[in-house]
């Protein structure tokens, strides 16, 4: 793999990701692009002691142009983007409007007079484009280049647990309009957090105390009793296995686990890299099989954090679309919103009995 780091006009990184060891990645970012935004702020919720990032400056953020305006698309003359090459594998770079950066924050925007704590929401926000066509979808990446997206985030996985204050890195892709994206163009996301998110603390506090009740891995512990049962698994191969969590919360949910247990994407061998691409594409192509039409998902890797549990975190893919229904969605609403208690009108073993005999095309 060839790896090649050049700067946008405005400073930020751009990592080209290129099988081809010839590749030609010296194009410029010529565009008069303006200065960096400040970074944002977090401040600590009292009374849930979770952090927010506010983020003013996201509010002007590019929201789904027309696709020659794209700005993930490859340079053409007379059109620049984001990524200054004429073409491209797999690209990375610094998101334009980050929820979390290195730059210094905005003077006078600490939280006045409040009772939490605030700090710079320090960290880093990247962009990972899976692939120049601007009309694919990850669902049909062919499987080197799904191999050459894993390299890319397990690279970028190692680099941002490396920056100072860095405590959780996270690489997931939100697709389609009803899940809130800003552009089509095949993409995802890599937020690095200055904190360890609630989610993953709360995770690993009940595998912890699984341990320390007498309990083993509480992962491995799951992975096993799913493979056993068999009703809700969706797929599986040498080294993967795809199922419908007992207690989904949404009403499409697909976690994917490999066989051996890794802290995060850094610790796969190249031969679990390499069979994971075909059994999560095939989930994703059962995904739009469901109902004939493009399923709108969220794909969240979950990797140890950089400091903390990393003895008891299980790499794992959770993938999750909110369409219920052809014509449904399903909405966060107050029960789910206000309280984090979720209601699923989907039995899982029904779900994951629908996705084994969804159409792939
Ligand atoms: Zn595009």
């Amino acid at each position: 793999m060839k790896r090649t780091t050049v700067r946008l006009a405005d400073g930020r990184e751009l990592i080209y990701f290129d099988r081809d060891e010839n590749a030609d990645r010296g194009a410029a970012d010529r565009r008069d692009l303006p200065p960096r935004p400040p970074a944002a702020e977090l401040r600590r919720d009292p009374l849930t002691g979770e952090w927010i990032a506010i983020a003013g400056h996201r509010q002007g953020r590019t929201l789904l142009p027309p696709a020659d305006q794209c700005p993930l698309c490859p340079s053409a003359p007379g059109r620049p983007t984001e990524i200054p090459a004429a073409g491209y594998e797999v690209a990375v770079f610094e998101n334009r409007f980050p929820s979390f950066s290195a730059s210094a924050p905005d003077d006078g925007a600490a939280d006045p007079g409040g009772l939490g704590e605030t700090r710079p929401a320090a960290g880093r926000c990247e962009v990972v484009c899976f692939t120049a066509d601007h009309d694919a979808s990850f669902s049909t990446l062919p499987p080197d280049r799904v191999e050459l997206v894993m390299r890319a985030w397990a690279d970028r996985t190692a680099e941002l647990s490396a920056l100072p204050g860095v405590e959780q890195v996270f690489c997931f892709e939100n697709r389609g309009a009803e899940i809130g994206i800003t552009l089509g163009h095949p993409h995802g996301q890599i937020y690095a957090y200055p904190y360890v998110t609630p989610r993953t603390r709360r995770m690993l506090a009940v595998a912890r105390a699984h341990r320390e009740r007498g309990g083993g891995d509480l992962f491995a512990e799951v992975l096993a009793a799913e493979r056993k049962a068999e009703v809700r698994v969706v797929g599986r191969n040498e080294h993967w296995t795809a199922f419908v969590p007992a207690a989904a919360r949404w009403p499409f949910e697909v976690h994917l686990y490999p066989h051996r247990r890794v802290p995060d994407l850094c610790a796969l061998e190249p031969a679990e890299r390499a069979a994971f691409g075909p059994l999560y594409t095939d989930v994703l192509r059962r995904f739009d099989g469901l109902f004939g039409v493009a399923m709108p998902y969220v794909a969240a890797w979950h990797q140890a954090p950089v400091r903390e549990g990393r003895d008891l975190a299980c790499l794992h893919l959770e993938l999750f679309s909110i369409r219920r229904a052809a014509d449904r969605l399903k909405y966060l609403a107050g029960s789910e919103s206000a309280m984090g208690a979720f209601v699923n009108d989907v039995l899982p073993e029904e779900a994951a009995r629908m996705l084994r005999e969804a159409v792939t095309n």
